[in-house]
């Protein structure tokens, strides 16, 4: 954990203002005023200018003009200045598989599982993690762990007990498939003990105990596969896993392709459509019906387009990214509310998560709408609208700041100058 980087003292300011001496107040150690530049409401859609935010240990006390923070911060506060930089909200990633570190190639993720202990998974999921959140994103919701166990909820604990550096977590855990139809593909029979990418199952009583499982062992969310290829679970088991879920309290995030797929997820009462490659208009209907989010993940489909020589892999790529345009464009004319998630799930896309928040803006979203999907409404999504998402008293002081105005040039995003997360510096303070 990198220590506070404190940059000036609130009371310098003060006291050059006032004419005090400087010596009259001690600085306050959990007291500070980030002084910004402007920083965005990202409800109204506005920035406030000249603006300050003053933070009481973990979360925000008062955020607004510098003139007004002033008057009511304590004069020991410390001042951290950024009054060059734009800020918004800790970015939030919807869509993420932290332990994942797949190799690229047919039999990569049967490798993945092969070749690397649960230990090293852990380790793995810990760079990753750090990675993630220096590159602006403050929280995740790890939508399951490919295949290492439960390292996903040590990882969690590890970050909020300040053992490792990393965004705010929710974790799946291992998620939940059909027998046969999820990773790896391919693995002879006769070896009966080799690991799975997810829980598998097969009826309704093997999905309640899975759910009951991965709850019992720390799991904040569930996920299912509702397809892979073609529908897999059905309508009935993924009913199951939501009724239980829900009972306690969790959501549920389905992987879902195909217009039946989704149907299928959407009809057993899913929380969020993960994909939704092949989603046509009335599945989009049935979305907004059921008022569930869509989290998009075009980014890696957008980012392998850039390096793919293969004509096949090509067509498809480039089919999936216009059939999101034309599905992003109905999704607005819906009013169907939109989650950010990039699916990173390998060393080459791990901390590159603000490509998907350009994708989107290049598949239709405008980028306030893009800005939103990845804070207010990813907040939303996770049940953590009263804690992160927005700068707002009483949530947390996950700050980014970037050189630049983001609502006219989103690519900004992508190189943030400052990272804050809960009152602590992860990155980039400025000294004086
Ligand atoms: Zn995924």
């Amino acid at each position: 954990m990198k220590t506070l980087t404190v940059v000036c003292h609130f009371l310098l300011a003060l006291c050059s203002a006032s004419g005090i001496s400087q010596t009259q107040v001690e600085p306050l150690p959990n007291s500070f005023v980030v002084k910004v530049g402007k920083f965005l409401d990202v409800a109204k859609g506005s920035y406030i200018e000249d603006a300050a935010i003053w933070i009481e240990g973990e979360r925000i006390k008062e955020a607004g003009r510098f003139a007004d923070i002033q008057l009511h911060a304590p004069q020991g506060a410390q001042i951290i200045d950024l009054k060059h930089l734009t800020v918004v909200p800790g970015l939030i990633d919807c869509h993420t598989h932290i332990m994942a570190r797949i190799p690229d190639g047919p039999d990569g993720y049967t490798l993945n599982l092969a070749t690397k202990s649960q230990a090293f998974r852990a380790l793995e999921g810990a760079y990753d993690a750090r990675i993630t959140l220096e590159a602006g994103f403050t929280t995740v919701r790890d939508v399951e762990n490919e295949g290492s166990g439960y390292a996903d909820v040590a990882l969690r604990d590890a970050i909020n007990q300040g053992l490792a550096e990393g965004p705010r977590m929710q974790v799946a855990t291992r998620a939940i498939a059909a027998v046969g139809q999820y990773n790896p593909f391919g693995v002879s029979p006769d070896l009966t003990d080799f690991p799975t990418g997810a829980q598998m199952v097969s009826g309704v009583d093997e999905a309640r105990r899975a759910v009951r499982e991965q709850i019992g062992h720390g799991a904040d969310l569930i996920k299912v596969y509702a397809d892979w290829d073609h529908p897999t679970l059905t309508t009935e088991e993924m009913r199951v896993v939501v009724e239980e879920a829900h009972k306690q309290g969790r959501k549920v995030a389905a992987h879902a392709y195909t217009p039946e797929g989704i149907r299928n997820a959407l009809n057993a009462g899913v929380d969020s459509i993960e994909h939704g490659n092949n989603a046509d208009r009335p599945t989009l209907e049935l979305m907004k019906q059921k008022d569930a989010y869509w989290v998009l993940t075009k980014g890696h489909f957008r980012d392998r387009l850039k390096t793919e020589t293969n004509p096949r892999i090509r067509k498809y790529l480039e089919e999936t990214l216009q059939r999101a345009r034309q599905n992003i464009a109905i999704a607005r004319e819906l009013g169907i509310k939109i989650a950010n998630g990039f699916d990173p799930a390998s060393a080459a896309e791990h901390g590159k998560n603000a490509d998907e928040i350009i994708t989107a803006t290049e598949l239709g979203l405008t980028p306030l709408e893009a800005i939103r999907a990845a804070t207010i409404n990813a907040a939303d999504l996770m049940g953590w609208q009263d804690r992160v998402g927005s700068i707002e008293p009483g949530k947390f002081a996950d700050l980014i700041a970037v050189d630049g105005d983001p609502l006219a040039d989103i690519t900004l995003l992508q190189s943030v100058k400052f990272v804050m997360k809960g009152g602590v510096v992860i990155k980039g303070a400025l000294p004086q």
